[in-house]
């Protein structure tokens, strides 16, 4: 029964507006006049957590290609259901690629810089300085620059393809062991950590003598501390961000005496 309407409805559609078989015959001044825009909803997305502004700036995305590459000792039936469960492509997986920027106790902080100028997972990443301007966010107002960890889509974008510093004024912060690893050029033992560690080498390097190394549990920037996180890399970490609230207490309590109790909020990324 809905096929049947369906198809009445579309032959009903058809006839009025002069679409189905005989589209092939309309003249093309029948069809819209204005340029077709072929642009999306800009790739950044903003939000306040306590007194900070959390803004998230998409890299555009890897293409990874057969999962099974990538989720090994998983079976493929189950890879195939959590993609399929989630809207994704069964057979040629994608994987969005974000950074944070976090506007916070007054410094403008990146984590993480995307791809840069490498096409080692497609052409779709590399976006981030275009999501970043699309946000109203100058790259030159970046005071620093956090590295997770070294590998080619976190890193990749420190410098442009000529190899000019794409955040002029900032700081840049990761841990050595990350440091020491991905650009030592004896890791070089297969084509793909070849391709990271020249980039990584390509990126890091002219950072070099701006670079300063965080250790676990250091708050080595006002309220952003670094947890070890090792396993996917060396020196992979995570981080605390925090900020204080007592300003904002100060004001809103000041009647109750209470101005003086010190006290801290924050997310972790
Ligand atoms: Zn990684």
């Amino acid at each position: 029964m809905f096929g049947e309407l369906s198809r009445r409805n579309i032959m009903a559609l058809g006839a009025s507006a002069g679409l189905g078989l005989g589209l092939g015959s309309i003249s093309t001044s029948a069809l819209a006049k204005a340029a077709k825009l072929r642009v999306q909803a800009p790739y950044w997305y903003r939000f306040n957590v306590g007194e900070a502004e959390i803004t998230v700036v998409s890299d555009g995305w890897q293409m990874l290609g057969d999962p099974s590459n990538s989720f090994l000792g998983v079976p493929k039936d189950e890879v195939r259901k959590e993609l399929t469960d989630n809207f994704m492509n069964p057979s040629d997986m994608n994987i969005e690629l974000n950074s944070f920027v976090v506007n916070s106790n007054g410094k403008m902080v990146l984590f993480d810089t995307g791809l840069g100028a490498s096409k080692m997972f497609g052409p779709k990443g590399g976006l981030l300085a275009k999501s970043l301007s699309d946000a109203g966010i100058k790259r030159e107002d970046i005071d620093a620059v956090v590295i997770s960890h070294g590998h080619i889509d976190h890193i990749g974008g420190i410098v442009d393809e000529s190899g000019a510093l794409m955040y002029p004024n900032a700081q840049v912060y990761m841990s050595q062991a990350d440091f020491d690893y991905w650009t030592d050029e004896r890791q070089m033992d297969s084509p793909w950590k070849k391709a990271f560690i020249i980039h990584a080498r390509k990126n890091l390097l002219p950072v070099r003598d701006r670079l300063i190394f965080f250790k676990d549990e250091q708050e080595f920037l006002p309220g952003i501390t670094a947890i070890a996180a090792p396993g996917h890399t060396l020196g992979h970490t995570m981080f605390n961000v925090q900020w204080s609230v007592v300003l904002l207490r100060r004001r809103r309590l000041a009647s109750f005496r209470a101005a003086d109790r010190e006290s801290t909020d924050g997310i972790s990324l």
